[in-house]
This record gives structure tokens, sequence and C-alpha cells, in this order.
């Protein structure tokens, strides 16, 4: 299936763009989503070569436009293999000041943009008794974090969530699989104060932050026929962290 079609969320920048490098050199065709069109545009250039890369911009926390994003996927390239939900953000803040908006925010992007995707492509994947749906979680969504409430609540939704798929879309040959990395060297970990960023260090026993391809890599093996019997399991790839 190295020629199949994936589509890769947050593909802009961060884990995804490693995720997308990675699946290119593979051979899979892709459908690069997020809402910097330019940057997406530019990717997909310089990525596929005869339209094998295609950018659909959009917001993956509105339903209309992750239904329209598909269907537009659907009928460019046709089946659709792969689903690798990876865009994400953090709204960080303690609990006692966290407003209903901030809760909120992670919610409809992490989980609920997860769960829009992961809706309109079951279908395709289910007619076609194949599919690869990879969800990228965090840790933090298996060990929650002071000051991330709505953020561990997002990504441990992600992972139940993988697991009622894989439990709902087994028998039509749709696997569901979550990838949690730790700390990943990415703009979204950029911003963290120098001091953190060495508290982070210290507590990873292979002593170096993540890259974007070591996600990456790990996509790649769930998405290979090597993985065909791996489904509703979260990897951790975090050095260790929380081992
Ligand atoms: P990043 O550098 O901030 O990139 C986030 C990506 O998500 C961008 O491509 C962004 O594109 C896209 N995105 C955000 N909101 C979107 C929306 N509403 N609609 C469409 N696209 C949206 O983050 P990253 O570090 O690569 O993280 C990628 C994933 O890994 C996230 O789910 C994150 O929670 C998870 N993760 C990261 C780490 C880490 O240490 N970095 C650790 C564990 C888990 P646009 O802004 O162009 O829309």
């Amino acid at each position: 299936m190295s020629n199949g079609v994936v589509i890769v969320t947050g593909a802009s920048r961060g884990i995804g763009e490693a995720i997308a490098r990675e699946l290119a050199a593979a051979g899979y065709r892709l459908a690069l989503v997020a809402r910097s069109a330019e940057k997406l545009q530019e990717l997909a250039a310089e990525l596929g070569a005869d339209q094998d890369v295609l950018a659909f911009p959009g917001d993956i926390s509105e339903f209309d436009d992750v239904q329209r994003i598909v269907k537009e996927v659907h009928e460019k390239f046709g089946e659709i293999f792969g689903l690798v939900n990876n865009a994400g953000m953090t709204r960080d803040g303690l609990l006692m000041r966290m407003s209903p908006e901030n809760w909120q925010a992670p919610i409809d992007i992490n989980l609920n943009g997860t769960f829009y995707f992961t809706r309109a492509v079951a279908p395709i994947m289910m007619r076609a008794r194949n599919g690869r749906i990879i969800n990228i979680s965090s840790v933090i969504g298996l060990t929650g974090n002071a000051g991330q409430a709505n953020y561990a609540a997002s990504k441990a939704g992600i992972i139940a969530l993988t697991k009622s798929v894989a439990k709902e879309l087994g028998s039509r040959g749709v696997t569901s699989n979550a990838v949690a990395p730790g700390f990943i060297a990415t703009d979204m970990t950029a911003d963290l104060p120098e001091k953190v960023q060495a508290e982070m260090l210290a507590q990873i026993p292979l002593k170096r932050l993540g890259e974007g391809k070591d996600v990456a890599g790990v996509v790649k093996f769930l998405l290979s026929p090597e993985a065909s019997y791996i489904t509703g399991q979260t990897l951790v790839v975090d050095g260790g962290m929380i081992a």
C-alpha cells in the first residue's frame, strides 16, 4: 500500500511536516491539511512532482470543512488508505484560572477534529474493507499535567476514541492506533522557558529531545503491512520519559 493515499492533518509544520516528508519518500500519495494554505502548497509542490501530493487547506475544528476536504480528496485521488490525525494545539493555564473558552479550544481542535476526520473517512475505508487510522495523542493524555488539564483531556479522549474505533471498524479491515509523543522539538515546545525545557530533558533517559522524524518513523510503521495485526494500541515515543 506504499502508493496508497494518506491524509495528514497539521502538515504545514512540525511533526505533521516530518510525517509528510517521511511518507512522501516512502511512495505514498498525500493529502496535506492545515489552515495555512500557502505553506501547505509550498510543501505539496516540493514533495509531489506529479500531483501525488496535494494541499487541502481547512480548519479541522469545523465539521463542514472536514466533510468538504474528505469529499475533495476522494474525488481527486479515489480510495483513501490512511488518515493521520496530527493537527493539534495547546492553550495552557492553571485549572483555577481556566475560562470555559480556554478549556474548549483544545477539545474543539484536538478531539473534535480527530472525530470529524475519522467520521468522514470511515465509510470510505469500510467500503474498501481496508484502512489505517493513526491519531497523534501525547504522553500528557496518559499522565496528565499541571497547567494542561484541557490539553490532557483532549489527548486522553483521543486514546479512548482510538480504542472505540478499533472495536467498531476492525471487522471491516480498518485499524485504529494512537501515537503518544513525549517532548518533541517543534514550534509547540519552542515557546517553553529554557528552565522548563532543561527540566523536561532531565526526565528523558535517552538524554535528547525528540525530533519530528522520531514520530514520523512510527507512523510509517503503523501504515506498513508489518503493522496490519496491530489495532487499538497507543505507541509511546518519548525517549523513555514515562517508562
Ligand atoms: P505545531 O508545530 O504547533 O503544529 C501544529 C499543526 O497543526 C500545524 O500544522 C497547524 O497548522 C495545525 N493546526 C492547528 N490547528 C489547526 C486547525 N484548527 N485546523 C487545521 N490545522 C490545524 O505542533 P507539533 O508539535 O508539530 O504537534 C503536532 C501534534 O503532535 C499535535 O497534535 C500535538 O498535540 C502532538 N504532540 C506534540 C508534542 C511535542 O512535544 N511537540 C508532544 C506530544 C504530542 P496551521 O496553523 O497552518 O493550521
